[in-house]
């Protein structure tokens, strides 16, 4: 095959060799990819944050190439298949993700995870491109992509603390925000690994930019991924689908492009192909008809996400559970429907996550100069400390300001205002 060259801000050029690939990439469900943003909500904060999850994906696959060539002792362990394996999982990885996915997930219960199963597994060009390769490379593909551990070394290549996926969306992320705090010595944390015994190790002389890169993670996560207004955006489209689901179970007809996010909305078992519809543009086209429903709950939710009037938030003090429940009274005696309009965030999954990752980064494994293998944590006390600073919860109140000013009567708004301290 003649060699395809993509161009890219973070890596100058991607490369494509196998044939394989090349038809991975021009499949239907990848190019859908670039009607899905990689960040959502935050390019409400950060205006440049425009980047896909298609961009994403084959900076992955970059990331997958380098570490076969750079990484001592790599490619010596892998056959030709597992290569094969580590390509097409590298850039199938998020071939599942709903349009602004936090919202998408919360408001549908749906999981990214197990439509990127369905894309593999059912009737897509994805499917016929992977069966070209070897009869079992579906199923072991989706293997890697569910860590089902027939192909340990590859799965954790591709998802581990240290992996071809995060290493390409910090970058990518940082790029993209202008954040500085996302730049990272790839290089020679991929010139330090080695392979022992099966296992990704790392020499000991890559522990500081190895801190570095966590620390970086860290940051992008508190700075970036759960920045206060692109929550406020992803809460508010999350109530626009509550609202809109609510209205369908009313027997409300909801016309225009509603009727695609409802396919999907109305059965915990959705087609595929409906599924497959729902893109950014598309949500995005929805909200902006709805600005005009006569719902004056939908329409004026829209009319927040497209003309950015947005919820502000409110830090909640720890064991202040009993204001939230006397906010919530205060709203409904003023005609404002907190289910719509007041959220407390817990940040529940996503915290989670991202603490769990900080947990499990402990068991980066190092390799010490007398030759023994230890874990990152027990090697360097900036980690450690880093563990522990990760265990922050956030609870945030998030609400519209302009309405609550609007309260007519005078000691409930100030009692309102009291509370959220504005
Ligand atoms: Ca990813």
């Amino acid at each position: 095959m003649e060699k395809k060259v993509f161009r890219d801000p973070i890596y100058g050029y991607i490369h494509v060799t196998d044939e394989f690939v090349w038809d991975l990439i021009n499949t239907g469900e990848m190019q859908r990819l670039k009607r899905i943003h990689q960040l959502g909500g935050v390019s409400q904060v950060f205006h440049t944050a425009e980047h896909t999850r298609f961009s994403h994906s084959l900076g992955v696959y970059q990331n997958a190439k380098r570490f076969i060539s750079d990484v001592e002792g790599l490619r010596a362990v892998l056959s030709d298949y597992d290569v094969k394996l580590m390509y097409a999982s590298s850039l199938l990885h998020d071939i599942g993700h709903g349009p602004f996915s936090h919202a998408f997930e919360d408001a549908l219960e749906l999981d990214h995870e197990w439509f990127s199963l369905r894309i593999l597994q059912e009737e897509t060009e994805v499917r016929s491109v992977l069966e070209r390769v070897g009869p079992c490379f579906v199923e072991d593909v989706a293997g890697i992509i569910e860590k089902r551990g027939n192909h340990p070394l590859v799965e954790s290549l591709i998802s581990s603390q240290l992996d071809v996926d995060r290493l390409d969306y910090l970058a990518r992320d940082a790029y993209f925000t202008g954040a500085t705090y996302g730049e990272i010595d790839v290089d020679r944390i991929i010139r330090t690994m080695r392979v022992s015994n099966g296992e990704i190790v790392h020499k000991y002389s890559s522990v500081h930019a190895i801190e570095d890169y966590l620390m970086s993670r860290y940051n992008m996560y508190w700075q970036v991924y759960f920045h206060p207004v692109g929550r406020s955006f992803e809460i508010i489209l999350d109530k626009i689908y509550k609202r809109i689901n609510v209205l369908s179970h009313q027997g409300i007809s909801l016309e225009g492009t509603n009727k695609y996010l409802l396919k999907v909305m109305d059965t915990k078992n959705p087609r595929l192909s409906d599924y497959l519809m729902l893109d950014d543009y598309l949500i995005m086209t929805m909200v902006s008809e709805n600005r005009f429903s006569d719902d004056a709950i939908l329409a004026d939710l829209s009319k927040r996400i497209t003309g950015r009037k947005l919820f502000k938030d409110k830090l909640l003090p720890k064991g202040a559970e009993n204001l939230y429940q006397e906010l919530k009274q205060l709203f409904r005696k003023s005609g404002i429907d907190p289910n719509y309009y007041l959220k407390k965030d817990r940040l529940d999954s996503i915290v989670y996550s991202a603490n769990f990752e900080i947990e499990r980064a402990g068991g980066i494994k190092i390799l010490r100069e007398d030759g023994t293998i230890t874990e990152l944590k027990d090697y360097s006390s900036i980690v450690s400390a880093l563990i522990d600073a990760a265990k922050k919860e956030e609870v945030r109140l998030y609400y519209p300001l302009d309405l609550v000013e609007a309260v007519e009567d005078e000691s409930v708004r100030k009692r309102i205002k009291e509370i959220l301290g504005v």
